[in-house]
């Protein structure tokens, strides 16, 4: 497979550059081709302004999803945009890898997402109806490919389980997971996630980047989180509700956008 790993983190000795180079090594050994995306290194602009949209007139007023949507169809978005358009479209699979921020990404991989991610190549892709409402949560341009999250914590396993005090880990990364990798059509594979990192030694380390080789052994073959797809016939259009009779009725939140069998339900 062709694979794009886009990397956040400001320091190439940290833990997480040492953990890419170990992920890097594997998936090569395993016969992939590799492509990273540097972030810091590259000095990548993470916000997006003005200075995005070249064809806006001086004095026409900045509508983001509009003004992405035009410099998009026309070929104008800036070059290093451009440029991850193509490894995106080079790549069969994507992997960002980060330090959890705040219990997120940090701020130049989401000014990444909202960079790269233009209307019309990520979103606002197919018909727009009462009838059907895009091509996306499993369809649209990065269909067909996989992609996947490597995040350390400083925090414990134990405060990321169901009843810790962070919030369960699927429930922090599933705005990541769904909203902006299944969004496009990825299916996504269950996240390697490295808990309490800050003082991990030589030994813990190991141990860690053996997991993580495994991980980038079975990369092709582990089966993706099962999110159901918004065009499958799980959902009310336009409303874009689980059916009734779908899901636990007594559950909310993310778990119900899991197909049945996945929860039992
Ligand atoms: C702004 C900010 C917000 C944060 N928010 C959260 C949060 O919301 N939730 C949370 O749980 N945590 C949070 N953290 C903690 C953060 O997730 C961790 O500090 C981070 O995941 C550690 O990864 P790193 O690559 O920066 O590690 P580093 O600091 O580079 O290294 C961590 C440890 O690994 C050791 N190590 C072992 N082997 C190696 C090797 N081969 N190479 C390099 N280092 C090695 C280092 O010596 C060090 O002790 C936050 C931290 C910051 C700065």
């Amino acid at each position: 497979m062709k694979i794009l790993l886009v990397f956040a983190h400001p320091e190439p000795r940290s833990l997480n550059g040492a953990l890419r180079d170990v992920a890097v090594q594997a998936l090569e050994a395993e016969g992939h081709e590799v492509r990273v995306s540097d972030l810091y290194a590259d000095g990548w602009k993470s916000e997006v302004d003005r200075a995005d949209f070249t064809q806006l007139a001086p004095d026409a007023r900045l509508r983001v999803a509009a003004a992405s949507g035009e410099a998009f169809a026309v070929g104008a978005l800036t070059a290093d945009v451009r440029a991850e358009h193509e490894k995106l479209l080079w790549a069969d699979a994507l992997i960002l890898q980060f330090p959890l921020w705040w219990y997120t990404m940090p701020a130049i991989l989401k000014g990444w997402v909202d960079r790269v991610y233009a209307y019309g190549f990520a979103y606002g892709v197919g018909e727009h109806s009462d009838d059907h409402w895009g091509d996306r949560f499993g369809e649209g341009t990065l269909a067909g490919k996989r992609a996947m999250l490597i995040v350390t914590t400083g925090g414990w396993e134990a405060h990321y389980a169901a009843r810790g005090v962070n919030g369960p880990i699927d429930d922090l990364l599933f705005p990541i997971n769904h909203g902006i990798l299944y969004y496009p059509g990825y299916e996504v594979l269950p996240p390697f996630v490295t808990y309490r990192v800050d003082r991990l030694d030589d030994a813990g380390f190991e141990r860690v980047a053996e997991r993580l080789r495994e991980r980038m052994r079975t990369f092709a073959t582990t089966a993706p989180i099962p999110y159901r797809r918004q065009n499958g016939g799980d959902y009310l259009v336009p409303s874009l509700q689980l059916r009734p009779g779908l899901g636990d009725p007594a559950a909310a939140g993310f778990a119900l956008h899991l197909e049945d069998a996945a929860v039992g339900g």
